[in-house]
Formats: structure tokens, C-alpha cells, sequence
């Protein structure tokens, strides 16, 4: 049986995998490669209802985070409603939060259970033994433990210690900025969250639940693939004037855009390919190591808890690593590439050319006829993880 386990990554998969694993038995550190908690970084993330269950099968409640997420708005970039989508009902409604403030909880969480949490352990490389692996890290020192689970993010480590030929993250085509503006009349409070396919980018915006103003992202299509270093060596007065003839002919992101600052620049937003290798040895990737479906999805950190809480269930019910590892994936790789291929015609849409655009604008009317919120989010939020329900090779 396994008893301990070393976790590459304080990120999100990190500390809900910890923490599952211990409600699973195992004993679990996480080693984060920066020096401190990630307090203040980031932007806002929705977490859906499929990911606010898995946090709960372990224990995890971010009831009090941020706030609830009940109706999506889909307009075209005259402001015209053109769907809108309620929650499902039986469902708690999606929570909308500052990604540093779920970090913390998170990580605040797994300490207050038990779970050791060293900064400044970078993994670099490992050594593997019959009966144990050995992290090794960038300030030299290592640690031994039965598996490594790389819950390293994106750009993981431990996914090319898995596998030196797995992919990377690629670009998928858009820029990602968001920031601050002027309140929008009728925007309908803070729960209802706006999605505009405008003339030539897509924004979306919703009021701020602690100030008289409104928060928005814009995704302006780019064929380059922008690091979010050199976006952020673009002065915001360059950004604040891209984005304005981008969304000009755009109500209300030309009047949110008018009066915007403070912009948080993300640089291009980026989706990880399928990963042919999940596992090796004593090695296993949880989170965006694993999957990462895009921003577009509104599901990695959803998805992320899933599978923390999953790859748990695994090792605590069958005999090995090996046959817990083969589990997992088989339980999970399904799932999680249905939600990224989605995600990526998405993507498509977003990054179209006006020709595409407009003939999406022309069509638009009778798809939201046929959608209703149960064909468009039914699987993907209902899912739900039964923790006592042993589960079989
Ligand atoms: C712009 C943007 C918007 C998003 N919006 C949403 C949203 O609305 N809803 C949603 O569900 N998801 C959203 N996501 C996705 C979500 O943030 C990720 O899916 C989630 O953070 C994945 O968690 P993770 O723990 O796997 O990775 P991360 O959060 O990236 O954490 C990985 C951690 O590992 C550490 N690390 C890296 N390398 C090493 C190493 N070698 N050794 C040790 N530690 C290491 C990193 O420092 C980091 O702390 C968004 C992402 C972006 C970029």
C-alpha cells in the first residue's frame, strides 16, 4: 500500500490533492517551487459546480469566496441579450473568486489537516528505486516518498521526468486582458456574468460586488503567441489603445473601455494538447500537468479538483500504484478531453475573422433556440464524486 506521497506544486491540484490523499491515509508534503504562499497573484476564476462538489468530497468548502455566478448572459457586441443561461437547478450556482484568495484557502486548508507545505522546492529532476522515488530539487536537497505527483501546472516538470517527448502548452490564438471601468447601466448586479461576441474581439463583464464599477476581460484575437513577460513590457497606454479600436464598435465595451485602467495583462491564454502519457513508474500528473482545457472552459480548476480527488479514491482502493494510476487516467481521460475539445471550438469562435463572425452572429438566434442550460452545461456541472464509493480496477 502507499503511505506517503511527495506533491510537486502549491498551486490548486497541490493542496486538494494533499488533502485527499490524507482523508485516503497517505501521507502527503507539498513542495512549491516559490519562495512564498502565492498571496495577491492572479485573476478572478469561476469555480463551476461540478468543481465545488469535488472540493466537498474532501472536505474543501470556499462557500464564503468570492461570490455566486447565477445567470450567463450571451450578447452580441450591440448589447443585444441573444441567450441566457440560469444555473441547473439542483445545483448550487457556480462562485466567481480571486484565484489568490482560493490559493489561500486551499493551501490554508491542507495545513490546517495535517499536510506539510515547503516553499522554495523546485523539482528538477527525480531518482527512481524499486520501492521509492526521490524528488530532487533546485536548491539541491531531496526527499523520498512511494509516488511524486506532479501537480505543477501547466508548464509541468514532472510531465517531461514522465515522458521527455510530452507536449507543451500551445497557444490558442487570443489575448487575454482584463481590468476595471465605469459601472454599466442594467448589467443586473454582480451575479450575472456578460458574454459579448463583439466585431472583432470578444469581452465579457460583470459588476463588481465591492465597488460601483465593472470588471471585464477582453480576448482580442493574435496569431503571435505572446508570453505574459513581453505583454506585460507593452505600456498600458498601448494595450488601453489596442483594446478601444478592437471593441469601438462594441456597446457596452467601448464605454467600459473608455474609462478602464489598471489593466491585468495575461498575454496569449494557452490549452495543453493530450498529454499520451499520464503516468510512469512512480510518477503521476494531477491538474493543468494533466489537462489544462483553457480559460474558454471556465473548468480548469473544476476540473483540476476532480481529478485531485479521483487520483485519492484510487490509491485508496486498489492494491498499487500501478493499478491506482491505470484507474485514474481511465476514469478521467474521457471526461477531461471531451470539456478541452469543446473548449477549443470555442476558442475557434472567439479567434474567428469578421467573415466567421458574422455569419455566427446570423446563426446565433437559432442556436439559442435549440440550447437550453441543461444541453449546454448538464454534463459537465452535474458530475458529481461519491468519496465512499469504493472504487474497482
Ligand atoms: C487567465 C486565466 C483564467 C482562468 N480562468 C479560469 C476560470 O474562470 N475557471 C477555472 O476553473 N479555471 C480558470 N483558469 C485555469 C486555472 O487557473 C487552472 O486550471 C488551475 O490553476 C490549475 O491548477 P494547478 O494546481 O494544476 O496549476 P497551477 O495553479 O498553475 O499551480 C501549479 C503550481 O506548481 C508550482 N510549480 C511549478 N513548477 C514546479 C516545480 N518544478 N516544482 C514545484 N512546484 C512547481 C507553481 O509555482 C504553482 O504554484 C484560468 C487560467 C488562466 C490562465
Amino acid at each position: 500500500m502507499i503511505k506517503t506521497a511527495l506533491v510537486a506544486g502549491g498551486g490548486i491540484a497541490g493542496p486538494v490533492t494533499a488533502v485527499a490523499l490524507r482523508k485516503a491515509g497517505v501521507e502527503a508534503t507539498v513542495f512549491e517551487a516559490y519562495d512564498l504562499p502565492a498571496d495577491g497573484v492572479g485573476g478572478v476564476v469561476m469555480v463551476a459546480p461540478n468543481g465545488l462538489d469535488a472540493l466537498s468530497a474532501v472536505g474543501v468548502d470556499v462557500g464564503a469566496l468570492g461570490h455566486p455566478t447565477t445567470t450567463m448572459v450571451m450578447e452580441d457586441g450591440r448589447g443585444k441579450r441573444v441567450m441566457e443561461f440560469p444555473g441547473l437547478p439542483d445545483l448550487p450556482p457556480s462562485r466567481t473568486m480571486w484565484r489568490s484568495d482560493l490559493y489561500r484557502a486551499l493551501n490554508e486548508h491542507a495545513v490546517a489537516n495535517g499536510v506539510k507545505v515547503e516553499y522554495g522546492k523546485r523539482v528538477v529532476a527525480v531518482e527512481e528505486g524499486p520501492d521509492s522515488i526521490t524528488a530532487v530539487f533546485a536548491d539541491g536537497s531531496k526527499a523520498t516518498g512511494d509516488i511524486l505527483i506532479g501537480a505543477d501546472g501547466i508548464r509541468s516538470t514532472v510531465r517531461t521526468l514522465i515522458d521527455p517527448s510530452a507536449p507543451g502548452p500551445e497557444a490558442v490564438g487570443l489575448l487575454g486582458i482584463g481590468g476595471y471601468g465605469p459601472p454599466v447601466p442594467g448589467t443586473g448586479g454582480p451575479e450575472v456574468m456578460h458574454f459579448a461576441q463583439g466585431k472583432r474581439a470578444f469581452f465579457g463583464y460583470w459588476a463588481d460586488p465591492e465597488a460601483d464599477r465593472t470588471l471585464w476581460f477582453s480576448n482580442l484575437p493574435d496569431r503571435g503567441a505572446m508570453s505574459i513577460a513581453e505583454a506585460r513590457a507593452v505600456p498600458q497606454d498601448e494595450w488601453l489603445r489596442l483594446l478601444r479600436a478592437a471593441h469601438a464598435d462594441d456597446v457596452p465595451a467601448r464605454d467600459v473601455l473608455d474609462g478602464a485602467g489598471d489593466l491585468q495583462v495575461i498575454g496569449s491564454l494557452e490549452i495543453l494538447p493530450t498529454v499520451p502519457r499520464w503516468h510512469r513508474g512512480r510518477m503521476v500528473l494531477v491538474g493543468d500537468s494533466a489537462h489544462a482545457p483553457s480559460p474558454s472552459s471556465g473548468q480548469g480548476v473544476s476540473l483540476t479538483a476532480e481529478s485531485a480527488v479521483q487520483v485519492a479514491r484510487c490509491l485508496r482502493d486498489l492494491p498499487d500504484h500501478a493499478s491506482a494510476f491505470a484507474a485514474y487516467e481511465r476514469l478521467r481521460r474521457p471526461r477531461v478531453e471531451k470539456i478541452a475539445a469543446a473548449a477549443r471550438r470555442v476558442n475557434r469562435n472567439k479567434a474567428a475573422g469578421p467573415v466567421a463572425r458574422a455569419v455566427t452572429a446570423l446563426v446565433a438566434p437559432v442556436v439559442a433556440k435549440l440550447l437550453t442550460p441543461q444541453r449546454m452545461f448538464g454534463e459537465t456541472h452535474s458530475h458529481h464524486i461519491e468519496w465512499d464509493e469504493p472504487v474497482t480496477g
